[in-house]
């Protein structure tokens, strides 16, 4: 018999299809059985690799891009890293605007993964033509053969996860999910998958999680944009000063706010627990998840689904440095004093 070589064709061939691990520890005392779907198995690290790969693949089928165009968005994070990756394998220029307070390592990572980044000032306002919008708007428009992501205003972003994430869930759960958990930044994850899941059962509870210092949670339930619910915070991804059309509100049931503290040190305990070290917002998740079970949202047979976005080694010098968390007030005395021991032998 002919032997074959079993490889993919190219990394993007592994995008989607992440596992659905059973959390037997972190979530015990309270009542229900909870599944984490690991986003960080992308080869990416990120849930973004999927919108990427889609938004792109959907402007090929309309014609709109052929190889040696040019894609732009304005970010730093998970979306630039799988923009870059994905226009490395299909022959595009990758241009990304970020703001000038990305860390030094994020703008390194992107460079060496092929895109072109233009680092913008923070500390201006979003119509300034130096902000990263109008910068990448500019861009855009002087670019022949380009196209802009826009992820927080791309209907596509919503229809990645509808076509993906969703059935996913629901052919791993056989349908048994009773509750689908997921943080909201465009809102494109939470919107999609549970567009697809009320579809097949519309009595699936979908819970976003929220940040302090964001304006998703009190839009929600009030229709209304509250400026004064804005204040700056740490966890990156999750919550928005804006109103996002990529979030479906109708298809999300509540929303809970998490603290960056508590986030960050349930980010950690995860780890420690569960050998899973995943990014800070999959700490706000179980975070949440952990809010709602006090507050009786869960039975003994809810099946929790809850959706983890990246992977912790993006982290190493924020959540996952002692001093870090130090410098941010995060650790009591205690821990300060008995930290975790490492010997040094000589
Ligand atoms: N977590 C992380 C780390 C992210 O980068 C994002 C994307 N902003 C999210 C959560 C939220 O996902 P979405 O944009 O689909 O709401």
């Amino acid at each position: 018999m002919k032997q074959e070589i079993r490889a993919h064709n190219s990394v993007l061939d592994l995008i989607g299809d992440t596992p659905l691990i059973k959390l037997n520890r972190i979530l015990a005392k309270y009542p229900g059985n909870y599944y984490a779907k690991i986003e960080a198995f992308n080869p990416g690290h990120s849930t973004k690799d999927r919108i990427a790969l889609y938004i792109i693949e959907q402007a090929e089928k309309k014609g709109i891009l052929k190889p040696g165009d040019t894609i732009i968005e304005t970010t730093s994070g998970n979306t630039g890293f799988s923009l870059a990756m994905v226009s490395i394998i299909k022959g595009y220029d990758c241009i990304l605007a970020v703001s000038s307070k990305s860390s030094a390592d994020k703008i390194e990572t992107l460079k060496n993964m092929g895109a072109k980044v233009y680092v913008c000032p923070a500390n201006v306002s979003t119509d300034d033509p130096r902000s990263y919008y109008q910068v990448a708007k500019r861009l855009h428009e002087e670019t022949p053969n380009s196209i802009y992501i826009n992820q927080y205003f791309n209907e596509l972003n919503i229809e990645a996860h509808y076509k993906t994430t969703g059935p996913e869930i629901w052919n791993q759960t056989n349908g048994l999910l009773t509750h689908f958990v997921a943080c909201c930044g465009t809102g494109g994850t939470i919107s999609g998958t549970s567009r697809y899941l009320k579809e097949q059962n519309k009595d699936i509870s979908v819970l976003g999680i929220d940040a302090y210092g964001s304006v998703l949670k009190k839009y929600h339930e009030t229709g209304q944009l509250d400026k004064k619910e804005i204040y700056p915070y740490r966890i990156e991804g999750l919550g928005k000063n804006l109103i996002p059309s990529a979030t479906d509100f109708d298809s999300i049931d509540h929303f809970e706010k998490v603290t960056d503290e508590d986030s960050a040190h349930t980010a950690r305990e995860l780890a420690k627990t569960e050998g899973l070290f995943l990014g800070y917002t999959s700490g706000a998740a179980i975070q949440g998840v952990k809010q709602l079970a006090k507050q009786g949202v869960f039975a003994k047979d809810s099946n929790v689904v809850i959706l983890l976005p990246d992977h912790g080694s993006k982290y190493l010098s924020k959540i996952y440095s002692d001093q870090w968390m130090e410098d941010q007030g995060f650790f009591d005395t205690e821990q300060i004093e008995n930290p975790q021991k490492v010997e040094v032998i000589r």
